[in-house]
């Protein structure tokens, strides 16, 4: 008899075997519809035996063949087998992870191809190179033909995309795809611009999930076939299938966007060094602040550093103050020197950036007679006020009510926000600035379709004079009247347990700080902060990264923390209080049993305590390296798997970014 087993997307036992019947190819790779249950699945053939421990009348047989998708290659299925071993996840659902949920669909309508660029024919002339650019770019031209990573550390605009532009142009002329990872393409259209005209009439297909289903089906597709000579995407695009990929890039590597944060916890970045390294093609990490994972393995010889350090238009690197806030006393979050600044600048024609750090600081109701404050019943976290819609909400359930006219507790009616919340810093400007054309965009601006990207063209057009927004306004492109940024409520991220703060916080004020002075005239970024001799502010004042990473990595190194070490984060909710810490403490007796080689720590509760009705806990492992750290985790997900309860909900999270 001929039997296939089939990956499914079902998270335990994933793989199950069916009969071919006569006609059918079924060839490992291959995409089928199979009976499960009373339903039906697409699944993937990842091998075919002569013979299955299923007695053969229970065997069901393959329905079909998904003829509109191609079998996947024996290289695409080793990069999934890698992803779910290394993560320790079911390959059904690797491979679910990697399909755009319409090619997982049994009955749907067919796909239509990409739609190739359209419009003119001509292309933009590339600039000349800048003598370190040349050199960056011969650096990475070293190893086209091998597995050749190279970690580009440039200044922002020191002219990183120049280079990812023409390596992809060697890569197209050789007759190859090329893989082009951005953290989030939402905020990129003008990168998407800058592709379009400089490979006009090449096929790009754009990867992410906000596009509509039917392309994102389509651009799987086209790079699986290879009618999509570029593929630009968010790290989703990682895990696609390509016919015949030649080089991999990783814009802003250090960007904490490429980990995954649900299911397939992968890291798209860590999957793309992976994957070059099994094809033997040439990997590309560009950063203006690398991670300090890739920093080191400079350091280890294992990558290539190439090295820009001045900005491609000749533009210095904007001056980087600090604003000592127990001196001059933020009023509605800014100080008066800020306002002056800004005062300064828009009377002079120019633009300015506002940036408020919100990551664990928003505005929260307080009440001033008793100290209420509100806060979720579902979470351990603080409601935030949302002025305009008159609602507080919940940011991790979601959950929201008006409102209150008096404090629920005392009845008072001292009700007074706290924190700076980008609403309360916008009407703080609006008051202290009136003549300027102020616009916030933020989570909730962002949430409507277009709002952010809309809010950026008008600033790029100059009809807004400040912009006032969150994280989210650290990336983006140039502009080239913006001369001022203010950064705000950014010291709580020096205090913060998780360890990888600082590191996030120096990547964020670089990156903000860039976007400040592209253009003839300098740039000044003015940092508010209770601890202004801070060496992390000092570090950014100096342009310092190689300093700051130096220092950060010899912490690491004496902490035993990564990329010394190699971590994994077991993370566990129940209901019932108590339960999932209970369920961690059997899990920490069952690790040590397996292992002397991995360090179980004590599980605690997540920073996040509460979240929708589940209590929240999390246990940390260590090991000094990778191998004994997977072997590990194999043989302990194997026996959780036999003792946790049906009411504890866990997962395994390996290389956590949020510990
Ligand atoms: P990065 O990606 O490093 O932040 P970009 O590639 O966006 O920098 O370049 C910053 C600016 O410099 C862009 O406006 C770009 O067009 C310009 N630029 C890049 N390389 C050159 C060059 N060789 N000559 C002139 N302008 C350049
Ligand atoms: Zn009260
Ligand atoms: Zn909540």
């Amino acid at each position: 008899m001929k039997i296939a087993r089939v990956a499914v997307d079902v998270p335990l036992e994933w793989a199950f075997d069916f009969r071919v019947p006569d006609g059918l190819d079924a060839q490992v790779g291959a995409f089928v519809v199979v009976p499960f249950g009373r339903t039906r699945k697409v699944g993937m053939v990842v091998e075919r035996l002569e013979a299955s421990e299923v007695p053969a009348h229970k065997l069901k047989a393959i329905e079909r063949e998904v003829d509109d998708i191609p079998p996947l290659a024996a290289k695409d299925i080793r990069l999934l087998n890698f992803c779910a071993a290394y993560y320790q996840r079911g390959l059904g659902e690797v491979i679910a992870a990697s399909l755009p949920p319409r090619l997982r669909q049994v009955t749907r309508r067919r796909v239509a191809a990409i739609a190739p660029h359209a419009g003119n024919q001509d292309r933009e002339t590339p600039p000349a190179l800048t003598h370190e650019q040349q050199a960056a770019l011969d650096a990475c031209l070293a190893g086209l033909d091998r597995f050749h990573p190279v970690l580009l550390h440039g200044v922002t605009g020191s002219g990183k995309t120049e280079i990812y532009l023409q390596l992809l142009e060697r890569v197209l002329a050789a007759g190859r795809q090329a893989l082009y990872l951005v953290p989030e393409i939402g905020l990129t259209p003008q990168l998407e611009e800058r592709v379009r005209k400089r490979f006009a009439g090449v096929p790009v297909a754009h990867a992410h999930s906000h596009l509509a289903q039917g392309e994102r089906a389509a651009a799987w597709l086209a790079a699986r076939t290879g009618e999509a000579r570029i593929v630009l995407g968010t790290r989703l695009a990682a895990l696609m299938p390509f016919h015949d990929l030649g080089l991999i890039v990783v814009d802003e590597e250090h960007d904490p966007s490429y980990k995954q944060q649900e299911g397939l916890r992968y890291s798209a970045r860590d999957v793309a060094v992976r994957r070059a390294q099994e094809l033997g093609i040439p990997v590309v990490l560009g950063s203006a602040t690398p991670s300090l994972e890739s920093f080191a393995n400079v350091g280890e010889g294992r990558y290539t550093l190439a090295r820009l350090a001045t900005r491609a238009s000749g533009a210095s690197m904007p001056a980087v103050r600090t604003i000592d806030t127990r001196a001059d006393r933020p009023k509605e979050g800014l100080t008066s020197a800020l306002v002056r600044s800004l005062r300064e600048c828009v009377a002079r024609g120019e633009q300015a950036l506002v940036f408020v750090n919100r990551r664990g600081f928003s505005p929260v109701l307080f009440c001033r007679a008793c100290t209420w404050h509100s806060s979720c019943r579902r979470c351990s976290a603080n409601l935030v006020l949302h002025r305009k819609a008159g609602e507080l909400r919940c940011h991790h359930c979601g959950h929201r009510e008006r409102v209150p006219q008096a404090c629920p507790s005392c009845g008072a009616a001292d009700l007074a926000p706290v924190g700076q919340g980008t609403q309360r810093v916008e009407e703080g400007l609006r008051e202290a600035l009136p003549g300027a054309r102020i616009e916030r965009v933020d989570r909730d601006a962002a949430a409507r379709k277009g709002a952010l990207g809309a809010a950026l063209e008008r600033f790029r057009a100059g009809e807004v004079d400040i912009l006032v927004g969150t994280q989210m306004l650290a990336k983006g492109h140039d502009y080239p009247r913006l001369t001022r940024v203010g950064v705000l409520d950014s010291d709580s991220a020096l205090f913060s347990a998780d360890f990888h703060s600082a590191e996030r916080l120096f990547a964020l004020l670089v990156q903000v700080a860039g976007r400040a002075g592209r253009a003839k005239a300098a740039g000044e970024v003015l940092i508010q902060t209770d601890f202004p001799s801070h060496p992390l502010y000092a570090a950014v004042a100096r342009h310092d990264f190689e300093g700051f990473a130096a220092a950060s990595l010899e912490e690491r190194r004496l902490a035993g923390f990564p990329p010394f070490a190699y971590l994994a984060l077991l993370r566990a909710e129940a209901k019932k209080p108590g339960e999932a810490l209970r369920f961690l403490r059997e899990a920490s007796t069952i690790a040590s049993r397996i292992t002397a080689e991995v360090e179980v720590f004590d599980p605690v509760a997540a920073p996040l305590e509460r979240k929708a009705g589940f209590e929240r806990a999390q246990l940390l492992v260590r090991a000094r390296s990778r191998g004994p750290l997977q072997a590990f985790l194999r043989d302990w997900r194997a026996r959780l798997d036999e003792s946790a309860a049906r009411s504890v909900r866990w997962s395994l999270d390996v290389d956590p970014q949020e510990v």
